[in-house]
Formats: C-alpha cells, structure tokens, sequence
C-alpha cells in the first residue's frame, strides 16, 4: 500500500483505477498537477535579468509600434495617386529621408523622395517603390506599373496598438521578447521571484569527485545532472550534497531542504530494498505518495509535500533521475515558477530505422537520435543499449522514442513517436 494521508487520501481516490503499483505517466502527472499553483511573491527586474523568468503581470503595449509610418525598402516615397494610368509613373526626385532623420517637407503630386528601411514616410506619400525596380536620370524618377499601391510601407500600429497587451501574465520570457519589450521602450517588468530548490543524492554507495574510488563504490552523477537540469530551467540551486543511507542524516537534511527550499529533490532511496529509507521518513514528516510507474526507466517515483515545501523523489538510476525529471519535474517546476500554459515536450511521428525491442504495459522513453538521411529526411534510431544506468545513451540521445504501453517489439521501418530534447533543460 502506498502511504498516504489527507489531503492526498481523498484526491487519490476520486482518481479512477488508481493503482500504486502500476500508475501510468499521464494519471501520475495529472495528480501532481493538483498540487501546484504559482509563487505568491514577485520581483520587477530590469530587462536584461527576466531571461527565463516569467511575467506576474500582463505588459500592456504603451505605445504603438512601429510608431510612425516608415519603409519597409530601400528606394523612393510616393503618393499612390500619382501613378500613371498606363506605362511607366514619372516622378520628379526631391530630397531624401533617412532611418533617424526624417524628409521634412510635404511631397507634392508628382514629387517623390528617396527613402531607406526604417525612415519615416513624409508626409504627402503612401507608397514606396523598390530602387531596383527605379530608372533615374537627373532628378528626374521612372518605374513601371506596380501590382499593387501602397507598397512596402509599415504603418503605425500594425504591430501593437496602444494599450494592447503585448504579453499576457504567466508567460515565460525568452529573446524575442526581450526585444519586443525593449521595442516598447520597457526597461522593467514584474515577474515571479526564482523558484527554489534544494536536492541531495542518497546512498551509502556514493563518492564525491576528487576522491578516489574503493571498491563497490560510485561517482555521484545524478547530482550534476540534476544541477544542469536544473540551471536551464533559471531556478535558485540549493545543493544538500551526497548522504549516506543513514536514516538520522536523512531526516535531518531533508527537514533543512524543506526549510529553505520551495521544492525539494532527491535522487535514491524510493524503491523497496533495505536501504531505502525515504519511505519511512516520508510518512513521518510529509504527505507522500510513492509509485511504481508503468514505465522504463523510473519506475519508483514518490511526489508529495514536506510542509510547504513540494517533495520530488527520483529514483537513483542516473538515466532514471532525466527521464522522471523531464516526464514529471520539468512541467512541475514550470507551473510553480508562475508559467500559465506549460506546453507538453514537442512530439512528432518520425520512422525509426532500427527494429526496437520492448514489453507492453509500460511506457518505455528510449533514447534515440534524430538524424536526417542522404535525402534530408530526418529519422530516428535508438541510441545503444537502453540500460537505466547507461548515461552515455542520454549523452548521446537528441530525443526520446516514446513507446506507449501497448507497444510491443517494433520492426525496423515503422514510425514513432519521439519527444525532441534539444534546447530544453
Ligand atoms: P537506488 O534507487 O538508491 O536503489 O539506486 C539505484 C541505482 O542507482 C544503484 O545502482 C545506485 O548505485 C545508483 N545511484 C543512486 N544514486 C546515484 C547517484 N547519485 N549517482 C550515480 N548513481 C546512483
Ligand atoms: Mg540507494
């Protein structure tokens, strides 16, 4: 039976054919996703410093943008009234209007002016003819027919009108926006403040870098896997270090990792031999819940709350630890950070060139490589062997293959499902 307690008792009993021994990725998710709702408090930061954070208010465009009528095109301002009715229009060239430094007189009818990208239009013109397209003799300006009139201006507003929202609360704030905000003249924004989180690696087995390894012993690889993952995602590290399958050690570094974390990781120590000690120590001091998922790898994962604090417990196998933490942690981690809509992992169906093997009833995340072939068609094949502990198969993969629960043994040829990793985490 797994431990639960109130309020994760009622919840996990309204959840349809809830078992803890076999819980499917998606009914897992959707528990977790319970229990999350945003931080409370905000920061305003400068622009530079919202990278990655996200918005806690909705910016509302202060101006219009572009904010006058300007070119799209290097070559000349004109009124579309005065183009001929048949042949080339014949213009008489006045002056030039230049990005930042506008033509300050109004064009008359058959005047036009030479303009460049970006400079304002001037007034008494509402089209702009591509220099290519210009024969200029003197001061004197010809060009065929145009397709259509008023071409290659920006007009004021076309962009973002005044008052309009530019972006909603809740968004995460990647480059372009940056620039966009930067276009609205928006030194500082409000956002949510960094998210919080504490992790420690447990296990009797584990040696820290530098020290030489005894016999049966292990290099602590999750710990650096989990702060890489972790600082693509922008969040405050809290790192509580390697501890031993000691259940004192435990109690106390988790209890400190509660205290001062919003959310707390660790890796190790949730399935069922007899130096798992979380379990126990879980039910003491939090609400946990601990599941066999229908996956491979990760099948032990335990998700609760040790006071306020939101408790994520991967299993040890390193390949184990980024695949729970991109299926669960990642989206996890998003919503708390305030992000309104966290998309799911991009998916796409893709040809796998490799025949895979694999049991049904769980959903096995391979490692796999999207490549593209000498035809430029991307596909797909698994990266080696699939071992949970094998992190050279995670080092090497660009993707998961998502293989379904009632996938069995795939033969070579046939399309996948694959979950793109590149650029995230
Ligand atoms: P556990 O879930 O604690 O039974 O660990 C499962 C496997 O993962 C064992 O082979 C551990 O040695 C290994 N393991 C656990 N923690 C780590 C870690 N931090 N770094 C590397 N391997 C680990
Ligand atoms: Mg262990």
């Amino acid at each position: 039976m797994p431990h639960t307690a109130s309020p994760f008792t009622s919840a996990l009993n309204l959840m349809e054919d809830y078992d803890p021994n076999s819980m499917s990725v998606a009914k897992a998710k959707l528990f977790i996703q319970q229990y999350l709702s945003p931080l409370s408090e905000c920061d305003q930061v400068g622009l530079k410093e919202a990278l990655g954070r996200v918005l806690a208010q909705a910016v509302l465009s202060p101006a219009q943008v572009p904010n006058y009528d300007n070119s799209a095109m290097d070559g000349y301002a004109f009124n579309s009234l005065d183009l001929a009715a048949t042949g080339r229009t014949q213009l008489t060239l006045i002056g030039t209007a230049l990005a930042g430094k506008a033509f300050e007189q109004t064009v008359q009818k058959g005047q036009c002016v030479r303009i460049m990208t970006g400079a304002m239009l001037p007034s008494g013109t509402d089209s702009v003819m591509v220099q290519e397209k210009v024969s200029l003799e003197g001061n004197s300006v010809s060009f065929p027919n145009p397709p259509t009139n008023k071409m290659n201006v920006r007009y004021a507003g076309e962009d973002l009108q005044l008052g309009q929202t530019v972006l909603p609360a809740g968004h995460l704030i990647q480059a372009a926006d940056l620039g966009l905000l930067a276009s609205l003249g928006i030194a500082e924004i409000r956002v949510y403040r960094k998210l919080k989180v504490a992790f420690f690696s447990t296990g009797d087995e584990l040696a820290g870098l530098g020290q030489s390894l005894k016999i049966g012993q292990v290099y602590d690889s999750n710990r650096y896997t989990l702060y890489g993952m972790l600082s693509r995602l922008g969040v405050d590290i809290v790192d509580l270090g390697a501890i031993a399958d000691d259940p004192m050690l435990l109690e106390k570094t988790l209890l400190a990792a509660a205290e001062q974390a919003d959310v707390v990781i660790t890796s190790g120590g949730v399935s069922v031999g007899e130096a798992d000690h979380m379990k126990p120590l879980l039910s003491k001091h939090g609400q946990v819940v601990f599941w066999k998922i229908a996956m491979k790898p990760g099948r032990p994962l335990a998700y609760g709350k040790i006071g306020h604090a939101h408790y994520f417990g991967l299993p040890g196998n390193p390949v184990a630890v980024m695949v729970t933490f991109y299926q669960f942690v990642r989206e996890a981690l998003l919503m708390l950070m305030g992000q309104a809509h966290v998309p799911a992992l991009p998916t796409f169906n893709v040809v796998c060139t490799t025949a895979i093997k694999k049991q049904t009833g769980r959903t096995e995340f391979q490692r796999g490589i999207l490549y593209t072939d000498a035809h430029g068609t991307w596909q797909v094949k698994p990266t080696g062997q699939q071992g949970s502990a094998i992190l050279s198969s995670m080092s090497k993969a660009n993707c998961f293959i998502v293989l379904d629960e009632q996938i069995g043994n795939l033969d070579a040829g046939v399309t996948v499902t694959v979950q793109v990793l590149h650029g995230l985490v």
